[in-house]
């Protein structure tokens, strides 16, 4: 047996097998619904990641090497994920009814999401084992981030998407080279034909859920964190669910952190889905197995009936205390505004959703007012130009005269 890093093993989270291998794999009992957790020997990690240590290393997601399944030195994609940057936004913080509101800005990643954080660790797994070809299916952003990941060390890519794909996103895949195949069928349909493309060619898929290595590069989200505000924790972790792998892999982190003495405690984890696809919301509920419903949203990043890796979720959000909730799209539309207003801050729906999440569970009494909260903004709104266009509003149009300009400014004085 022979993992890298301080893996120490590999356990199924539905049957609790251990493995010996298979880091970009799911249990070979159980199947796609088998997800495996990666387990790290923490007390060896520690031995070499400490605060001090910590202190000299480069500012992006590489600064954990000792948690993440790559040897050490091994290839990694160029444009590095992550350490990105937290506001403290004090009127959005008055807008969603808590004390204190950070918002950890994910846009930023190299290609503007969140989801960079698990395609980077991907693509480098990919290498280490020889991969001639990396796909995925994706309604975008996992797509767009693997698609520059693979571009950027010139592997081949194969993209699955399902048809309602945003316009932006795919331009992005193209930009970056990617073989783009647009499935007329559900994203169900689409994943499960690019699990079998994986299997018959023998392509790395970067499938999130199934695939333990990636929940490892989201994990990452979770140590900066902790890193970060390690002087004053949030009370509460907001994310927006679709899968459940970024609130999943951010618990993990928080945990791992724990573990390692760098934070006293983990703050509760809020996860936040759409009234039109909260399959999870709906399990958590009723503490029973997810049970697949429909998915309708205009946040695209969540609209996902059928959650791959909801065990995870469930566990993480239970283990800390937390909650889930849902919201419908008007509040969606105004939390991307009131974000946009409030903070100078520009997330896609799906991101915005965490923020339109944590101002429910506060108003119905889950998150007290004298919490401070922290809400990952997942990823960047010019992803959907068209589906952040309800929440902007129009131009004023105006003739080139200074007396049209004095009209219209006194009719609608600034500020
Ligand atoms: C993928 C994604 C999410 C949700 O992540 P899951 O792992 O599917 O739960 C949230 N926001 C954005 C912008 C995403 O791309």
């Amino acid at each position: 047996m022979s993992f890298p890093g301080c893996v120490s093993g590999l356990r199924c989270v539905r049957c609790g097998r251990r493995f010996a291998r298979g880091l970009d794999s799911a249990c070979t009992a159980c199947g796609p619904e088998g997800v495996l957790e990666i387990e790290l020997d923490l007390a060896r990690a520690r031995r070499t990641l400490t605060p001090r240590a910590l202190r000299s290393r480069p500012l992006d997601a590489w600064r954990y090497e000792e948690l993440l399944p790559l040897a050490p030195g091994a290839r990694r994609p160029p444009q590095a994920p992550g350490w990105t940057p937290i506001f403290d936004t004090p009127r959005l913080a008055e807008w969603a009814g808590v004390r204190r509101l950070l918002v950890k800005d994910e846009g930023r990643n190299p290609t503007a999401s969140f989801k960079d954080r698990a395609s980077a660790v991907g693509v480098a797994r990919a290498l280490s084992r020889r991969a001639k070809v990396v796909a995925c299916a994706s309604t975008g952003n996992a797509a767009t981030s693997l698609a520059g990941a693979a571009a950027s060390v010139s592997l081949p890519c194969v993209i699955f998407v399902p048809e309602f794909a945003p316009e932006p996103k795919l331009v992005q895949l193209l930009v970056f080279g990617a073989r783009v195949l647009r499935v007329r069928g559900s994203y169900d349909a689409t994943w499960e034909l690019c699990q079998r493309a994986c299997g018959r060619h023998g392509w790395y898929n970067r499938n999130a859920a199934v695939n333990p290595s990636l929940v490892e590069g989201k994990k990452t989200a979770g140590l900066e964190i902790a890193e970060q505000c390690a002087e004053a924790m949030p009370d509460w972790v907001v994310v927006s669910v679709g899968d459940g792998c970024t609130i999943a892999g951010i618990g993990k982190g928080l945990a791992e952190m724990k573990a390692l003495g760098f934070i006293p405690s983990v703050p509760r984890l809020l996860g936040v889905q759409a009234s039109g696809a909260r399959p999870l919301v709906d399990a958590f509920a009723t503490g029973r197995d997810l049970v697949p419903g429909p998915a309708e949203t205009l946040a695209d990043s969540i609209c996902v009936g059928h959650p791959r890796n909801w065990r995870k979720a469930l566990a993480r959000v239970r283990e800390s205390g937390g909650a889930f909730v849902a919201v419908p799209d008007e509040a969606i539309v105004e939390a991307q505004r009131e974000t946009g207003r409030r903070a100078g801050l520009f997330g896609e729906p799906a991101a915005a959703a965490a923020l339109a999440g944590l101002r429910q569970a506060v108003a119905s009494g889950i998150v007290g007012r004298r919490a401070c909260a922290l809400a990952v903004l997942t990823g960047s709104g010019l992803k959907d130009v068209r589906g952040a266009q309800r929440a902007a509003g129009r131009p004023v149009d105006l003739p080139p005269e200074d007396a049209a300009l004095d009209a219209h400014l006194r009719e609608h004085p600034l500020g």
